[in-house]
């Protein structure tokens, strides 16, 4: 069993929608960043690849390539995956948090859940989405960012 650990953030901007975990969220403000800035599935690519020791999303897909200018973050954790299954990997389960004072998150937990899993093509029943807000206080709080965290345990491949 090998056990990983991602972390990210990204700001805030003006306008939405939100891009959530592979998902439109409606809301009046969206993450701003070099790729489609989806802070969650972020989180779960380098959760995935600090599993495998395969390295980060920045040396998988750097932000000085044009190529990775507003990527579809579903496509990168997907590739991501890939490599972790060809260096004899199968993910077990993962442990997300999101960090957004708004909008309220979890109406959208399962289909958050649903819908990594769906990328990953895995049971929805290992994915765990969990949100917290900032408490009104710092840069979570003030709306400037949001943050995401996860935790992947991945054990040797059984399926071919
Ligand atoms: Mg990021």
């Amino acid at each position: 069993m090998r056990v990983g650990i991602g972390h990210d953030t990204h700001r805030l901007g003006q306008g939405g929608p939100l891009r959530l975990g592979g998902l439109e969220i409606p809301h009046d403000r969206h993450l701003v960043g070099h790729s489609d800035a989806d802070v969650l599935l972020h989180a779960v690519t380098d959760a995935l690849l600090g599993a495998a020791a395969l390295g980060d999303i920045g040396e998988l897909f750097p932000d000085t390539d044009p190529a990775n200018r507003g990527r579809d973050s579903a496509d990168m954790l997907a590739r991501a995956y890939a490599a972790v299954n060809d260096a004899g990997y199968e993910l077990v389960n993962l442990d997300c948090i999101v960090f957004a004072q708004r909008p309220k998150l979890s109406p959208h937990k399962g289909a958050l859940a649903e819908r990594i899993a769906q990328i990953l093509g895995i049971s929805p029943g290992a994915v765990s989405v969990k949100a917290k807000t900032g408490e009104s206080v710092g840069e979570v709080g003030r709306e400037e960012v949001m943050m995401a965290q996860c935790v992947a345990l991945l054990a040797p491949r059984t399926s071919a």
